[in-house]
């Protein structure tokens, strides 16, 4: 291919996107093929002659699409968004035509610079503490293991990365609820998944300061010895919050490092209804969201910010002969604010999103988004065979079918189950589960970038018409 045939394809591709995108909610929502139906189509070999663009392009169509899950469909309803746009897309163009590595300043001082304004841009529009200093990561399991290191540095005095873990005794702890990132971090940095120590939850799923206390008090008493709390802003299964005032209290006492977890609901911040939740934000030492799940900001960009950048850097500071430059110290190397080396240039897309949506038109499609679950939760209350079963704090309503009459939690997981198979099936929606106090419950998000009203109705539509049907049958 040379730039005459790049130019030529980049074009015809360029229709193909916007077609795509235009025509997204023709696809089946969730891919129906079978394991393995996709892989076993693909030649066995590697060609041994290049083939054209064209060819490879209509396998793409025909092998590999009907093999993909959509995420950008306005039904996608499942887990947790990762919200594309189009000045996102068109940033992502860019960073590949760039094709630049931005480990340092130096390799391109425009990445590192725009990286540092746009995490201060939204530091601000965050309400999060102005002394504060961020970075891009590329998930919010790597900004969570980045907060361990930082964490296990901090409270070994930098002796860990030196000599390694001296002795098995450093506790980490999270509620029953946070995320699996952290138990694999904790497995990651040395520590042993059995020094996570898993706090009950009150009422709707939010951590219990009591029994935080309470465990830092036992630990302690057994010469173990408390390193960090992973609070969430934000659970996976229910969006609960944690009460990070309390929280962050005990920490102070007890020099715990406080990571706060907000890789979902943390975009909520830009709202200033939500900046209640940053009640004893001053006392939490690192803090992520992911832009990618609900900031309309292609996967993979975490933000993650830092109180104390120098603990940052002391955990991560490596350098060899052919890395030293001459502007070391007048300008942030991005590659000693956590564990790769190499980065791409994620700043540009973002950069492309929030100059494009501007504060208030970000707001506007958040505060939409709210609105469609506020509506989808109300519709749920209101039918007498179905029942929210955790309150809606952002854009997700967790629920279930519950007809009238007696029913073991047994049956109603089977029914709910079935049910979720029945919406998957169709092509139509797509929406996954969680449990709730052992209750089995369907999680519906309205949180992808072109969801509108009349998205969910039809979903509501084809929850209520499968339930209700099945239930005729039986
Ligand atoms: C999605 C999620 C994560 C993991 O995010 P990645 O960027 O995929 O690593 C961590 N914590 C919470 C609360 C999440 O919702």
């Amino acid at each position: 291919m040379d730039n005459k045939d790049f130019r030529q394809q980049a074009h015809l591709l360029v229709d193909w996107m916007a077609d795509y995108l235009e025509n997204i909610e023709q696809f089946p929502v969730k891919s129906k093929v079978k394991p393995y139906e996709i892989y076993q189509q693909l030649p066995e070999q590697m060609p041994e002659q290049g083939e054209n663009f064209a060819h490879i392009m209509e396998d793409f169509q025909q092998l590999l699409l009907p093999g993909m899950t959509h995420w950008q469909h306005p039904n996608f309803h499942a887990y947790f968004p990762a919200n594309s746009s189009y000045p996102s897309i068109l940033g992502e163009m860019l960073t590949a035509t760039l094709g630049a590595q931005c480990m340092i300043w130096d390799t391109s001082p425009a990445a590192a610079e725009l990286e540092e304004r746009v995490m201060n841009w939204l530091k601000t529009a965050f309400h999060l503490p102005e002394t504060w200093e961020g970075v891009l990561q590329d998930t919010a399991s790597t900004a969570t293991l980045t907060a361990l290191l930082s964490a296990r540095e901090q409270a070994t005095h930098f002796q860990s990365n030196k000599k390694g873990l001296q002795k098995a005794h450093w506790r980490v702890y999270c509620s029953t609820e946070t995320h699996s990132s952290i138990e694999k971090g904790v497995k990651i940095i040395g520590l042993g998944k059995d020094n996570l120590v898993k706090i009950p939850t009150t009422g709707h799923g939010c951590m219990d300061p009591q029994a935080l206390e309470e465990a830092i008090q036992t630990d302690l008493a057994a010469g173990l010895q408390p390193m960090c709390v992973v609070a969430a802003l934000g659970t996976t299964g229910t969006t609960a919050v944690d009460p990070l005032a309390p929280i962050a209290a005990i920490c102070q006492e007890h020099h715990i490092w406080l990571h706060l977890d907000a890789a979902f609901a943390g975009v909520a911040l830009l709202l200033p209804e939500y900046h209640y939740l940053l009640q004893g934000i001053e006392q939490v030492d690192s803090f992520v969201t992911n832009a990618h799940k609900w900031l309309f900001t292609n996967f993979d960009c975490s933000l993650y910010y830092v109180k104390d950048k120098e603990a940052l850097l002391k955990t991560f500071e490596i350098l060899p002969e052919y890395l030293k430059t001459s502007s070391r110290g007048a300008v942030n190397d991005y590659r000693d604010w956590g564990v790769p080396l190499g980065r791409r240039f994620r700043a540009l897309k973002l950069w492309f999103v929030l100059r494009t949506y501007g504060l208030e038109g970000l707001q506007t499609r958040l505060r939409a988004h709210i609105q469609l679950a506020q509506t989808f939760a109300q519709w749920i209350e209101e039918a007498p065979d179905f029942e929210c079963l955790a309150p809606v704090e952002f854009s997700l309503v967790c629920f279930r079918y519950k007809p009238l009459g007696t029913w073991t939690e047994e049956q109603l997981e089977a029914q709910n189950k079935e049910l979720l198979d029945l919406l998957n099936q169709s092509g139509e929606v797509y929406l996954t589960h969680t449990k709730i106090r052992g209750q089995y419950a369907l999680r519906l998000v309205t949180a992808q970038t072109y969801v509108q009203l009349h998205h969910v109705e039809k979903a509501w539509n084809l929850i209520q018409h499968y339930a209700r049907k099945k239930q005729q049958v039986e």
